[in-house]
């Protein structure tokens, strides 16, 4: 029966010289009932004996505070009882049998109560209570001693003498009795004088303070154990039970050597009861909240904590735990200086050997670092992908430029090309307005060739002088209120302009321009700005090439290729339309002569000043071309014969009319032949329209020269001047 089960409206036993813990299990372990009663016949004490078989007529279910006595119907019993007790309380000692037991009565004087009566069961063989007192220590499964003290002659106490000692005591030290007794306790367990159990010892006979600490006793075989010592005065010496705890005393040290172990770790670790009541809070936890262990244990932890939740809420993690018994999760938690740490947390529930919850433990980790890192991760990450976009978005652009750049190589005319560059400038830059200017070849003057955007910003023209960028061949950019604009530039003040030289070998051959609120980068704007350069100055050259390849460079006329792959589509086609076609040849008469006598670039200048003869006697649907050297063909669709004879004549007339100055001087007048052929409805065939021509200009200066001569007549005419 534990002490605590004392009714509370009665003080407790006073325990003279005596740990009472230590009387407690002794009397608990006597075979005999054991009991106290007051004045009032209540029951103060009973010990464990008297519980498990309460003595004759005595109710079974008795409580400190009952009346210790039987039912009053058992007359005899209650008695025999009532008469004992108050026998006891005035102060007789005596011994009554009821039933088949003995039971020895006897008063104990309490200083705080008065007289008690304390109530011992006899065996009929060993009425003897020192024997009684020996049987039940012997009995008692707890190593149990008696011990007197051993005094020097100056009265002290240098060691304790065993004077008694039970089974118990014998099992757990390895000694047989004989050993034992009368044995210095100092020769048995010379550690105590260091680990301070013997100076307990000194204290509690010199006054009486009651031992219980933790010591160790050595086995005869040396095995040293851990035990919890409860000894208490008795007489000039102490009484004293070792309990062995080593097993329990082992997992304690096993339990504090892993809260050290806690300690070392960086998280906090944070066990708390049911009610959140802190109970542990290791190093970590200081490291990271900033309150001590002292400051916390006891206290509720929401009392000074706070955590924030970001995805579930308090409730449904503790509702969580309750049910799974693990919560684990992210959360920001206040530290003492008010700031606030993120913390990765597992949270778990703990219970004992039968399942029952009794505390919750948390293992918590501060991730700022880690938080850092994942921003710095973050933020790289965003930069890469910005990066790509750019990169994604610069490829667009180029892939657009590429594209203007294929467009322009197949235009055909500066004007088509106009129309692409205008069309893809306004798809590179779709948010800007500007325009394309193209040199006027020889002079400072540009003109506009295609424009995007805002048409109000465009001028007709400019001059050389009028841009930066021209003037200093290198890219002029400005932006709202900064730098100097150019004063072609019609642009809102507001807004950003760029201009871009476009220079070939050397030359200033256009100006891109581009405007806007933002501009974009110069290599853009500068890549489209050659990529049309070149197409157009490419076009250019292809157009001059392609003149080149037809045209008679020195007379401006059509070369001999041109009129050979000109002939048959000319014939075919009046072969189509049915309408006559006329082919005349014309040579120089005696220019051979002309040569030598003004020499050969007058001869050049005759030649092209008859080409100006010819053209100006052309029509729109004519063709005029240099045959050979001094020779030319004309190819006349739509002209019969009677209307070519009367054109050609009016040719030869003026050439001969015609007086060309060279060099400062006249020369002499020149006359020209002419042998023609009319294919009146298509009948003749093409290759032989040009031989049939020559063979009448041949006629013609057989005939003597300065005359035209047509196939037609050559039959009529006599052989010598048809033939030789
Ligand atoms: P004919 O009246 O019979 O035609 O007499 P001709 O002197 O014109 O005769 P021919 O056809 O033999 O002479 C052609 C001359 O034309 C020879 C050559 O010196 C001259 N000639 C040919 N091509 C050129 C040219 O490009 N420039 C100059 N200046 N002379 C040329
Ligand atoms: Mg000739
Ligand atoms: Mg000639």
């Amino acid at each position: 029966m534990a002490l605590s089960t004392l009714s509370p409206d009665l003080p407790e036993p006073h325990w003279p010289d005596f740990d009472r813990a230590a009387a407690t299990v002794i009397l608990d372990r006597l075979p005999m009932a054991l009991w106290i009663v007051d004045q009032a016949y209540r029951l103060i004490y009973a010990n464990a004996a008297f519980h498990a078989k309460p003595p004759a007529g005595l109710p079974a279910a008795i409580q400190c505070g009952d009346r210790a006595l039987p039912d009053p119907s058992a007359v005899e019993q209650y008695t025999q009882w009532t008469r004992s007790y108050e026998r006891a309380l005035n102060g007789e000692t005596v011994t009554i049998t009821i039933g088949s037991a003995s039971y020895h009565v006897q008063p104990l004087q309490c200083p705080q109560r008065g007289t008690l009566a304390v109530i011992t069961t006899v065996t009929p063989a060993d009425t003897d209570s020192a024997t009684l007192f020996r049987t039940a220590i012997e009995t008692m499964p707890d190593p149990f001693g008696m011990y007197a003290a051993v005094r020097n002659p100056h009265g002290q106490i240098v060691d304790a003498r065993i004077t008694a000692v039970n089974a118990a005591m014998c099992n757990a030290t390895g000694y047989r009795r004989e050993q034992l007794l009368n044995q210095r306790l100092l020769d048995l367990f010379p550690h105590y004088t260091n680990d301070g159990t013997f100076a307990d010892i000194r204290r509690l006979i010199e006054t009486g303070a009651p031992v219980r600490r933790i010591t160790t006793i050595i086995k005869l075989s040396g095995e040293q154990r851990y035990v919890e010592m409860h000894a208490g005065k008795l007489n000039d010496g102490f009484v004293a039970i070792w309990r062995d705890i080593h097993n329990h005393y082992q997992l304690n040290r096993r339990i504090r050597q892993q809260a050290e172990l806690l300690d070392q770790i960086a998280d906090a670790v944070i066990a708390t009861d049911l009610n959140y009541v802190v109970v542990s809070w290791n190093r970590g936890a200081e490291q990271i909240y900033g309150w001590t262990a002292e400051e916390v244990i006891g206290k509720r932890l929401q009392t000074f904590f706070e955590t924030r939740f970001s995805n579930t809420t308090s409730d449904e993690a503790a509702a969580i735990l309750r049910a799974t018994g693990r919560w684990e999760g992210e959360v920001e938690q206040r530290r003492r200086d008010g700031t606030y740490v993120p913390i990765h947390s597992i949270v778990v529930l703990i219970r004992d050997e039968r399942g029952t919850p009794t505390g919750i433990v948390a293992v918590n980790r501060d991730i700022s670092e880690r938080r850092h890192f994942e921003m710095l991760l973050m933020k790289a990450n965003q930069r890469l992908e910005e990066a790509m976009i750019e990169a994604r978005r610069q490829a667009a652009e180029i892939l657009m430029v590429n594209e203007l750049h294929d467009l322009l190589q197949v235009c055909q005319t500066t004007n088509e090309a106009a129309g692409v560059i205008a069309f893809s400038l306004q798809r590179i830059f779709p948010h800007q307005s500007g325009y394309l200017m193209v040199r006027q070849p020889g002079t400072a003057n540009l003109n506009v060739l295609a424009a995007w955007g805002d048409s109000a910003i465009v001028p007709a023209s400019t001059t050389i002088d009028q841009c930066w960028a021209l003037r200093r061949g290198l890219i002029h950019r400005t932006c709202a209120g900064e730098g100097m604009r150019c004063a072609h530039i019609r642009a809102h003040p507001d807004d950003c302009t760029c201009c871009v030289p476009l220079v070939v070998q050397g030359e200033i051959y256009g100006l891109l321009h581009i405007t806007g609120t933002e501009l974009p980068r110069s290599e853009l704007i500068v890549m489209t700005g050659d990529t049309i350069k070149l197409a157009l100055s490419n076009l250019e050259l292809r157009a001059t090439l392609r003149e080149q390849a037809i045209i008679d460079p020195l007379t401006g006329l059509y070369n001999r290729r041109y009129l050979e792959t000109s002939l048959s589509r000319e014939f075919h086609r009046a072969q189509r339309e049915q309408i006559p076609l006329t082919v005349a040849m014309i040579d120089i008469d005696h220019f051979k002569q002309f040569n030598d006598q003004y020499g050969h670039d007058a001869g050049d200048a005759l030649l092209r000043e008859l080409a100006v003869i010819i053209r100006e006697h052309l029509r729109q649907s004519d063709l005029a071309c240099r045959y050979g050297g001094e020779e030319f063909v004309l190819l006349l669709p739509g002209v019969n014969r009677a209307t070519a004879q009367t054109r050609l004549q009016r040719l030869r007339e003026t050439v001969q009319r015609r007086q060309i100055a060279f060099a400062g001087q006249l020369l002499g007048p020149v006359t020209i032949s002419i042998g023609c052929v009319t294919s009146e409805a298509g009948e003749l065939p093409a290759h032989l329209a040009i031989q049939q021509a020559d063979a009448a200009l041949y006629a013609a200066k057989r005939g003597g020269r300065n005359r035209i001569i047509d196939v037609a007549e050559l039959s009529q005419l006599p052989a010598n001047e048809g033939h030789e």
